[in-house]
C-alpha cells in the first residue's frame, strides 16, 4: 500500500488526509498539538467551550462535497444551522447594517444609508457572480503548476480587471463610505487588505448569499471531529503530540519524516498542512530548497496577525448577535497602521463571535461564550506581546464597556485566555505570527502562491492556508482537493470511494 505522512491536521491536512485514505492511500496525520483542528482548535473551561478560531462557513457545498467523496454524509457527522441575519456591522456614529441573505432585508438596511444602493446592490451581485463563475469555480479548482496553465487564464484576469483593488472595484458601486466598508471588508476573512487584494477576492458576499452563513452545532469544531472520525473509520491514523521536524530528502524526493522525539516514518509522499514557509525554511535543508530559498521566503508578502480574547460570562447582552462587527470611522487608516505601518492603533475594529446565541449549549445558563477579534500587525511589527497583551486586552473591554454599551462586562468575566501573534508562532508554527499565512495579493495568487505540488522537492505537496487557492475553509477544504488529485495522479492508485 502506498504510504502518505500528512504533517498538520487544520482544515487544509484533515480534509486531504480524508480524501487520500478514501482513495485508497495508508495515511498517517501527525499533529503537533495535543488535539487537531489548528486554527480551528477548542478548548473547554468552566462550562463554556470556545472555537479558537474560524466561526462563519461560507461554502457548506465544499463541505457535503468532502464528505459525499469519502462516501459518508456530511449530516450524519455534523449539524449545519443557516444564520440570519449573517452579521450585524456597526459604524462609530451609532448606525448599523444588519447583512443579510435575504433580498428585503438587504433592500431595507441600504436604504438606511443610501436610497440609490438597491439597484447598485443588484448590479453588484451580477458582477460577483460573473466573477464567481471565473475565479471560483474555474479557477480556483487549478492546481496551477505551469506557466502556460496561468498564460491560458490571464486574459480572463485581464477581463476581470483582477489589478483592481476590492475597494476601489466596490467603490464603483457604493457611494456612502459605510456602504463600501460592508462591502468591501471580507478580504480580512482571510488576511487580504481590501485596498490592495485583488477584485476576484470580493466575491465573498455572492459566496454567502449563494449558500447562505452558517454555523456548527457544538462549535465549529464539531467539522473537525466529524472529519477525524471520517478519517479514522477509514482506516486512517492520527497522532498527536507529534512535532514533525524534518521531511527527509533523498535524490530530490521526500522519502521520510522525522518526529523531534526522533520517531521516524518513511513514506511514499508527504503532504505538509504546516505553514509553508515554515515548512521550507525549518523542515527542509537548504540544499534542497532552489526556489524557496531563505531570502524568497524574506520576500514574501504575509498576511497580518489577531489577537483573540476569549471570555465567558456570567451574562448575556441583547446588543450582541451571533456574529457582530464593530467598525472605526478609520478603515483605510486603521488597516494601513496594520498592514502597512505595523504599529498598535488606538482604535479598533472588532469581530464578536457568540456562538451561544445560537447554541446554547456553548455557556452555562444564562452566560455567554464570547471571542473578541482584533486585527493587528503580524510579528515583523516591534511590539512586545509579553508585554503589551495586558493592557491591549484592558482597552479593548474598556471600550467595548464604555463606547458600545457592554455594560459590566468586566465584572461579567468568569472565565478569561488570549491568544497573540506571539501564540500563532509558538504553538501552530505560523511564520511571523500570521493568522492567514501568505498575503492575498494578485502576485501572490494561484501560479504565484507557493504550489499545491511543491516546486523544490519531488513528492511533496502542500495544503492550507499558505497554497493555492488561499486561506479560510473554502480555500483550505479546495487546496486538499486538488492536493489530492495531483497526488492520485503522480502516484496513482485505485479508487476504494468513487471521485476521492
Ligand atoms: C482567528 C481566526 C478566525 C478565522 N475565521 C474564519 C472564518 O470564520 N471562516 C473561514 O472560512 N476562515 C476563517 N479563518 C481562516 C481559517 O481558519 C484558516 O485559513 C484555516 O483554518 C487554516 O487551515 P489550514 O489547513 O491552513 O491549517 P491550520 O489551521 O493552520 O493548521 C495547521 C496545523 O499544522 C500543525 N503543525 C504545524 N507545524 C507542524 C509540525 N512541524 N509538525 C506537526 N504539526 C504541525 C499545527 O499545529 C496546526 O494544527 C480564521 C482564521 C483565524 C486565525
Amino acid at each position: 500500500m502506498t504510504r502518505l505522512i500528512v504533517i498538520g491536521s487544520g482544515f487544509g491536512g484533515l480534509a486531504a488526509a480524508v480524501r487520500l485514505q478514501a482513495r485508497g492511500f495508508d495515511v498517517t496525520l501527525l499533529e503537533k498539538r495535543d488535539k487537531p483542528g489548528g486554527r480551528a482548535y477548542q478548548f473547554r473551561e468552566g462550562g463554556y467551550t470556545f472555537d479558537c478560531g474560524p466561526s462563519i462557513i461560507t461554502a457548506p457545498d465544499l463541505l457535503d462535497d468532502l464528505f459525499d467523496t469519502s462516501g459518508a454524509r456530511r449530516e450524519d457527522y455534523v449539524t449545519l444551522v443557516p444564520l440570519e441575519p449573517f452579521y450585524r456591522i456597526h459604524f462609530s456614529d451609532g448606525r448599523y447594517f444588519d447583512y443579510s441573505g435575504r433580498s428585503e432585508t438587504v433592500a431595507r438596511e441600504l436604504t438606511k444609508f443610501e436610497p440609490e444602493a438597491v439597484e447598485a446592490y443588484h448590479r453588484f451581485m451580477a458582477e460577483t457572480g460573473r466573477i464567481y463563475e471565473r475565479a471560483f469555480v474555474d479557477l480556483a479548482h487549478q492546481p496551477f503548476m505551469t506557466v502556460p496553465d496561468f498564460l491560458k487564464v490571464l486574459p480572463e484576469l485581464a477581463r476581470l480587471r483582477a489589478d483592481r483593488s476590492v475597494y476601489s472595484f466596490v467603490s464603483r458601486f457604493f457611494r456612502d463610505p459605510s456602504l463600501r466598508m460592508v462591502f468591501s471588508f471580507h478580504p480580512l476573512f482571510i488576511g487580504g487588505n481590501p485596498f490592495r487584494a485583488s477584485s476576484i477576492y470580493s466575491i465573498v458576499p455572492y459566496l454567502e448569499r449563494r449558500g447562505g452563513v452558517h454555523f456548527a452545532m457544538g462549535g465549529m469544531y464539531s467539522l473537525i471531529e466529524g472529519l477525524v472520525r471520517r478519517f479514522r473509520e477509514l482506516g486512517g491514523s492520527l497522532q498527536c503530540g507529534t512535532e514533525v521536524a524534518e521531511i527527509e530528502v533523498r535524490g530530490g524526493r521526500a522519502v521520510a519524516v522525522r518526529a523531534r522525539d526522533g520517531r521516524r516514518w518513511e513514506a511514499d509522499g508527504v503532504i505538509s498542512n504546516a505553514d509553508v514557509a515554515w515548512t521550507y525554511q525549518e523542515l527542509i535543508a537548504p540544499r534542497h530548497r532552489r526556489k524557496y530559498t531563505d531570502r524568497r521566503i524574506a520576500r514574501l508578502k504575509h498576511s497580518m496577525s489577531c489577537f483573540l480574547l476569549y471570555l465567558g460570562l456570567d451574562r448575556q447582552y441583547d446588543q450582541l448577535l451571533h456574529h457582530t462587527i464593530l467598525m472605526t470611522d478609520r478603515y483605510k487608516g486603521l488597516i494601513g497602521d496594520i498592514f502597512d505601518r505595523k504599529i498598535l492603533a488606538d482604535d479598533f475594529s472588532l469581530y464578536l463571535h457568540a456562538p451561544s446565541k445560537t447554541d446554547p449549549s456553548l455557556a452555562p445558563p444564562g452566560g455567554e461564550s464570547l471571542y473578541i477579534l482584533a486585527p493587528v500587525p503580524h510579528l515583523g511589527a516591534r511590539i512586545d506581546w509579553t508585554r503589551e497583551a495586558r493592557p491591549y486586552r484592558d482597552r479593548i473591554l474598556r471600550f467595548l464597556e464604555e463606547e458600545f454599551g457592554l455594560d459590566g462586562l468586566r465584572a461579567s468575566i468568569k472565565v478569561e485566555r488570549w491568544f497573540t501573534p506571539l501564540d500563532f508562532k509558538t504553538e501552530l508554527n505560523a511564520h511571523l505570527g500570521s493568522a492567514f499565512s501568505i498575503e492575498p495579493v494578485l502576485l501572490q495568487s494561484a501560479y504565484f502562491r507557493p504550489h499545491n505540488r511543491s516546486e523544490d522537492v519531488e513528492r511533496l505537496y502542500f495544503v492550507g492556508a499558505g497554497t493555492h487557492p488561499g486561506a479560510g475553509l473554502p480555500g483550505t477544504l479546495l487546496s486538499a482537493e486538488i492536493a489530492a488529485r495531483l497526488i492520485g495522479r503522480d502516484l496513482g492508485t485505485a479508487n476504494r470511494v468513487l471521485n476521492a
